[in-house]
């Protein structure tokens, strides 16, 4: 018998989770905006879907000259 599929409820980053998260591709701190996790040394963004950040880095969006200036 399966178990009926529960989605959890979309929760906000904690913080602390974030600080031990590290871009894969440079090691590098990453910045939270908006719904992506932004590597500011590689300028890759990772895309946090259903509360959960995909680090994969074939999958991450490049963070354009606007955004990159936006991240402070
Ligand atoms: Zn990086």
């Amino acid at each position: 018998m399966n178990q009926p599929q529960t989605t959890p409820p979309a929760q906000p980053l904690d913080p602390e989770f974030l600080a031990l998260l590290a871009c894969p591709q440079c090691k590098g701190a990453l910045v939270l905006r908006e719904n992506r996790l932004h590597g500011k040394a590689c300028r890759l963004a990772y895309r946090i879907e259903d509360g959960i950040p995909n680090m994969l880095i074939e999958e991450a969006d490049r963070i354009t000259d606007a955004e990159l200036a936006g991240l402070g």
